[in-house]
């Protein structure tokens, strides 16, 4: 259902606590007349929004002040639903509305392209009308806030449809900032499936901004091309960390074990598979297993909890599937392995070692607390095996010699390589992925044209 002036809903659905396992909660569960009401609101909205630039600044800089003065209050329906610790989830919400104030502030000029004799040619940006927001459920407020935030200060009206595993973090979050905007111009709908693809069919519906697995990502664009709605998909991945050799290892192997277990593993851009030299294979995996020991499993909203619970059952049936097909072909567990305690969907940190590529838990995006380390050759060998992979998000070198790595960067196929540190993403940069990974990007002016097309006004002297 839509958060904000709408017609009522006519059903619900249940939302799961993944500490217990157990529902907690009822979201309303959108049928096809709310779903065309949203839209038929937000194309309403459009024309008086994408006019005015002055106002759109200043409501997006009002509604992210909100956010961040709400943060702490709001924090913990998404840690209760999404699993994350309190901390991390007021986090989340205060990087949201950071986001929102760094789109309110961006400039994005008229080019002049040729002012000469002859003609003036000028480009100017024009909307492309309501958008299609569409997010899952790991980092449901970061991702949404990606996406409303560019899409709003581009002069579009929008919707959000976020995964029916979080969707009341999404609603509580549109409910406070929908009010800083006119009517229609921002609004949420929640549901369960096949909600999102009512909403890319929607005929009035001219971008759809996705995040969610690549298998969904195809049948969006796929959808989409029907009648050309602009696209951009950021997609899964199964980002690999080069630890080169002549990495401190006491340094390095708590940073690397952090981006791979960061909420969980479960994370786009999470480390998935570290590729560590063959001469200090063996003290780099007990060095990795020692920070293992520092992670303190539980409810998010119980004190000194740095991990909570895996967020659904079939996340975690899965995960647990990798780690024991991996077992069973000789992985050697250095650490976890297994669920810990007896209800919700807990599971150990999990790293795997004595194992390499074309083992499924390398090979797929696991999306799970598992590090899988794989001693490599030489540098030729990780960039190869790096990227011997359908995806390509992000990837990660780790050295003293920076230089060295910077020209090494290039060698990766991926949207993002970081050197030194992985899953860092500021609003300013562009985000996205390579191969299946995605489409377009996200983050600053790239991602705020791709929620506008240039508009040539060329004019005769
Ligand atoms: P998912 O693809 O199952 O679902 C994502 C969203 O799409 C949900 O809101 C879902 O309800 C909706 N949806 C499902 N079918 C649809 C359809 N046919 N048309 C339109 N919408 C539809 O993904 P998930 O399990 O929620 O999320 C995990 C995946 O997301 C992982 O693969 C992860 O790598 C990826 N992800 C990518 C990024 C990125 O920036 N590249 C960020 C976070 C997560």
């Amino acid at each position: 259902m839509t958060a904000t002036r709408v017609p009522p809903v006519t059903g619900t659905f249940p939302v799961v606590d993944p500490a217990t396992g157990e529902p907690f909660a009822d979201a309303p569960d959108a049928g096809l007349a709310e779903l065309d009401a949203a839209v038929v609101a937000a194309d309403a909205a459009f024309a008086a929004w994408s006019r005015d630039d002055d106002a759109r600044r200043e409501a997006l800089r009002g509604a992210g002040a909100a956010l961040m003065a709400a943060a702490a209050d709001l924090a913990p329906t998404l840690s209760r639903e999404q699993g994350n610790p309190l901390h991390e989830a007021a986090l989340e919400m205060q990087t949201g509305g950071y986001w929102l104030m760094y789109f309110a502030d961006l400039d994005d000029p008229v080019e002049v392209v040729a002012d000469d004799d002859y003609s003036r040619i000028e480009v100017v940006r024009r909307p492309l009308g309501p958008v299609a927001a569409i997010t899952p459920w790991n980092f449901p407020i970061t991702l949404a806030l990606w996406k409303i935030a560019p899409a709003l200060r581009a002069g579009n009206p929008v919707i959000v449809k976020p995964s029916p595993y979080t969707p009341l973090s999404t609603l509580a979050v549109v409910d406070l900032l929908a009010p800083h905007f006119p009517a229609g111009v921002l609004q949420a709908i929640t549901g369960v499936d096949p909600l999102g693809a009512r909403l890319v069919e929607h005929p009035l519906i001219r971008k759809v901004s996705f995040t969610g697995s690549t298998a969904t990502g195809k049948r969006v664009a796929a959808s989409a091309a029907t009648d050309l709605k602009r696209v951009t998909l950021e997609l899964g991945g199964n980002d690999a960390a080069i630890v080169l050799p002549d990495a401190p290892i006491a340094k390095t192997a708590p940073l690397v074990f952090h981006s791979a277990m960061a909420n969980n593993g479960q994370i786009c851009m999470a480390v998935k598979r570290a590729y560590v030299p063959e001469s200090m294979y063996d003290d780099f995996v007990d060095a990795v297993a020692a920070t293992a020991a520092a992670v303190v499993l539980g409810p998010g909203d119980r004190p000194g909890v740095t991990h909570g619970p895996i967020n659904n059952r079939m996340q975690f049936e899965r995960v647990g599937g990798l780690v024991d097909d991996a077992i069973a072909r000789g992985a050697r567990v250095v650490t976890g392995g297994r669920r810990h305690g007896d209800h919700g969907y807990f599971y150990e940190p999990t790293v795997l070692a004595g194992l390499s590529d074309g083992v499924r838990v390398v090979d797929e995006e696991q999306f799970g607390p598992v590090l899988p380390i794989i001693a490599y050759r030489d540098v030729d060998d990780a960039i190869a095996r790096a990227n011997a992979s359908h995806y390509g998000l992000g990837s990660s070198l780790w050295t003293e010699d920076v230089d060295a790595a910077r020209t090494l960067a290039p060698r990766l196929d991926a949207g993002t390589t970081w050197i030194n540190t992985h899953l860092l993403v500021t609003p300013a940069q562009p985000f996205g992925g390579a191969k299946s990974s995605g489409i377009g990007v996200e983050g600053g002016h790239w991602g705020l044209h791709s929620f506008s097309e240039p508009h040539t006004i060329h004019t005769a002297k």
